[in-house]
């Protein structure tokens, strides 16, 4: 059903260790683990995208050996299981080893056009990297995670997927809220796939410890199994790919600001090296315009994580990315070639700008960007936040303005408050003009102003609201909502008649309620 070539576990070294508990492990990049069978898995939903992706067909997926699988009970042919040993800066802190406490890779399937990924169950047990903590997840945020991969996907944001979401007829015990309330809440299990998992916290680890030839070797190993089109020769290979690494971080910086996504937990350990978004946890999507918003409750007092210092954090930890590979450049040229590193930290900077402009650009339906646009953006946002905004509905209704009229009737449903409305009357009316007319010397005919226009700006994103209906509705045990997310999600820049409801902005109850608008990491 699926072919497997496993190279992680093939070319790099793996713990001697074959006991499943929790320890230190030195000199290795994996741990030997078996998934904990479940009792009564279903599968919940999955994506046709990523099933045809791994070339299975409906009739594989509604195979019982597929489910048995992809809940942890058994293996297929060719699947070996492995937890990946990784540490991490957490909170601005060095945080050592963590590594996958509660995901369990299964190996690499290549398809029939030879492309490979990576697959790994979230939640199917724990791993020598548990500590403490049961290798489980609990169905809230395993929607949340399955949902909201496919949402970006979708969006065409660089995304880790997810093939499906089973529940595993077991129960998991949480508190929620960290305030001493634990309950039982059902368990499920999420198969998500990448080309590759590995994270900046691979390399860090084997930094901070002083592996120096196992990160050589894993650094060789990414590069040629995760980066085949770097040509370049040897002694300029880890600076070739460290540069690539700060490109694709840096768009992905871009992608997630133009989309409203925060992630809410940016610590080095969740920064994936082929610059994907990975590990969904307490993410959430920006109703109201606020800058300064995040939804990790954890992060509540500090806001590291917030919306708008995204791209600042993710040039953070690509520094701490840097300080881990400083120890394998070259000696003999060794100032040299830091100062490349840095350098490649400034192409960061520059790559940022550019995506940034372009994306921003594209949702003002402007055909080009001069530093004047920048400030015409810069007024919005801050018009946006002060007036309580919502900045999908408002980007996206923003295509509907009679640029001969200015007038801001289409953008009456982007706003939550009806005061802030009126009171910001006058400045949305100034700042309208002030558009108009950069898009009238911008001169693109307006039918094809908006159509590009609504290929930039989502109708429909995973709001949080919408993910927490679908979570209290699966918790009842009717699936029914998430199958419906899912699909129209699919299509997020298209009308789709007769969906409005899933566009509809936050609803008032939903403005304080857990899961809505602020979460915390227990999952
Ligand atoms: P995260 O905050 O999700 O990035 O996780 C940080 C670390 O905690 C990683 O090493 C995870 O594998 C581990 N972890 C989180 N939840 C669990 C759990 N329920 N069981 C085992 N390990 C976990
Ligand atoms: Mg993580």
């Amino acid at each position: 059903m699926l072919n497997f070539d496993n190279r992680f576990i093939r070319e790099l070294p793996g713990d001697a260790e074959p006991r499943n508990q929790p320890r230190q492990v030195f000199g290795a990049c994996w741990s030997a683990v078996t998934p904990t069978p479940v009792a009564a898995p279903t599968l919940l939903a999955h994506s046709r995208e990523v099933a045809a992706d791994l070339d299975l067909d409906a009739q594989a997926m509604a195979s019982p050996a597929l489910l048995e699988a992809l809940s942890g009970n058994r293996l297929l042919p060719g699947m070996v299981g492995y937890a990946s040993c990784y540490g991490g800066h957490q909170f601005g802190q060095w945080a050592g080893q963590l590594g996958d406490g509660r995901a369990i890779l299964l190996g690499e399937a290549v398809n029939r056009r030879g492309q490979r990924f990576e697959l790994q169950l979230k939640g199917a047990g724990p791993t020598p990297y548990a500590r403490r903590a049961d290798g489980r997840a609990v169905l809230r945020s395993s929607v949340r995670e399955f949902l909201c991969s496919e949402a970006m996907h979708h969006l065409g944001v660089p995304t880790t997927r997810a093939l499906s979401l089973v529940g595993s007829g077991e129960s998991v015990i949480r508190d929620m809220f960290y305030d001493g309330h634990p309950i039982a809440e059902p368990g499920a299990i999420v198969c998500r796939v990448a080309p590759s998992f590995t994270r900046f916290g691979h390399f860090e680890l084997l930094a901070a410890r002083g592996e120096h030839d196992l990160l050589q070797r894993l650094v060789d190993f990414t590069i040629a199994r995760d980066f085949p089109e770097l040509t370049v020769t040897p002694e300029r290979k880890l600076r070739a790919w460290f540069h690539e690494v700060c490109a694709r971080t840096a768009r992905l910086m871009a992608h997630w600001l133009r989309v409203g996504f925060v992630h809410g937990v940016m610590n080095t350990d969740n920064m994936s090296i082929l610059g994907l978004t990975i590990d969904y946890g307490p993410y959430g999507w920006i109703d109201n315009f606020d800058p300064g918003w995040t939804p990790n409750t954890t992060d509540a007092s500090s806001r590291r994580y917030c919306f708008a210092r995204q791209a600042e954090i993710a040039r953070w930890n690509l520094e701490r990315l840097a300080d881990a590979l400083t120890p394998l450049l070259p000696k003999a040229e060794r100032s040299a070639a830091v100062a490349e590193l840095a350098a490649a930290i400034e192409h960061y900077d520059e790559v940022y700008s550019a995506a940034f402009c372009s994306a921003f650009a594209a949702k003002l339906g402007l055909r080009s960007w001069t530093p004047a646009d920048g400030e015409l953006l810069g007024e919005l946002f801050e018009l946006m936040h002060l007036a309580e905004i919502d900045m999908t509905a408002f980007f996206r209704q923003l295509a509907q303005l009679d640029i001969g009229q200015a007038d801001s009737g289409v953008l009456r449903d982007a706003f939550y408050r009806e005061d802030l409305r009126r009171q910001f009357a006058p400045d949305l009316a100034r700042w309208l003009a002030r558009y108009s007319a950069r898009l009238r010397h911008d001169g693109q005919p307006a039918a094809g102003r908006i159509a590009a226009m609504n290929r930039a700006n989502p109708r429909f994103v995973l709001r949080n609201y919408l993910a927490q209906q679908a979570i209290e509705r699966a918790e009842q045990g009717d699936t029914q909502a998430i199958h419906e997310l899912l699909e129209v999600l699919r299509r997020p820049f298209d009308e789709q008649p007769g969906r409005a409801a899933f566009s509809a902005r936050r609803p008032d109850w939903a403005r304080h309620k857990a899961g809505c608008s602020t979460l915390s990491c227990s999952s």
